[in-house]
């Protein structure tokens, strides 16, 4: 063994030490994918597994698999949410759930302002807000998705443009109702694309997305929010990104689909 393979060792023993202390929130986003025979595979897979105790693990299933979560991961750590409801309580809304049927199966957290749900649905910053503020009133803990897209992110006002959508975002909910909210930074370019931002760049603008949440709400709430960084993320590049500082946990597409590789990663940020 060389010098080179002993120092990569001694890295890597150093990382997973870390990592089997610092508590990771890690929520899959399954999209519109799936079909029930395979939910339930996803589901035998993971029901009988040992997540460990630090981290939180979510998953965001189609709604008509919910009751497969309802019944498979009531004994489990594993905890599930939606990808999308309507901000109402009930009504005359063709298509849409609400999130008191959300909260009937079970589930504690929906994504909100998920790009997809902004550029494909047309969901604006207005609309995001009333999704947030909906979720609050229900208990359910909002991921509020920011990102910018690869022009935005060229022309370098892409940071001016992340704080407006947090700050957009969070217009309707109190300050002692921030404790609920996650954050999850997408950047557009690398959601779904297999290009990930680098662990320089997430740091780069993980830290930047800190400050602003410590100078805008106070320290005491801006240290607490948990940032999640998504785009692209996969077993392989899933250490790296945790070391970045102020990444609280990933929001995580494809790679969430397949049950071998979420448990890859949920290992991973276990240190095993
Ligand atoms: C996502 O859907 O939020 C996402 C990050 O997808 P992917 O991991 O596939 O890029």
């Amino acid at each position: 063994m060389d010098r080179m393979d002993l120092e990569r060792i001694i890295r890597q023993e150093i990382i997973n030490s870390l990592f089997q202390t610092q508590e990771f929130l890690v929520v899959g986003n399954w999209k519109m994918n799936k079909t029930k025979q395979e939910v339930i595979e996803f589901l035998n897979k993971i029901s009988g597994y040992d997540f460990g105790q630090k981290n939180t693990v979510v998953v965001a299933p189609p709604n008509p698999y919910l009751y497969l979560f309802e019944e498979k991961l009531r004994y489990t750590k594993v905890l599930y949410g939606v990808q999308n409801f309507y901000p109402e309580e009930k009504g005359a809304f063709t298509g849409e759930i609400s999130l008191a049927m959300a909260r009937d199966f079970g589930c504690k957290y929906a994504i909100v302002g998920h790009s997809e749900r902004r550029t494909i649905f047309m969901e604006c910053d207005e609309f995001t807000s009333r999704k947030v503020e909906f979720c609050i009133k229900n208990s359910i803990k909002p991921i509020l998705c920011i990102g910018e897209n690869l022009k935005q992110r060229k022309e370098e006002d892409y940071k001016q443009f992340l704080v407006n959508q947090i700050k957009e975002g969070l217009s309707l909910i109190g300050e002692n109702e921030l404790s609920n909210i996650i954050i999850a930074y997408e950047p557009i370019w690398a959601i779904g694309t297999g290009e990930t931002a680098t662990p320089e760049q997430v740091e780069e603008t993980h830290m930047f997305i800190r400050k602003f949440l410590i100078d805008h709400f106070g320290s005491e709430i801006g240290k607490e929010i948990p940032l999640l960084y998504g785009g692209s993320v996969k077993p392989s590049n899933v250490k790296e990104l945790a070391l970045a500082e102020s990444v609280s946990g990933f929001l995580i597409g494809g790679a969430s689909l397949n049950a071998q590789s979420f448990i890859e990663i949920n290992d991973i940020l276990n240190g095993k």
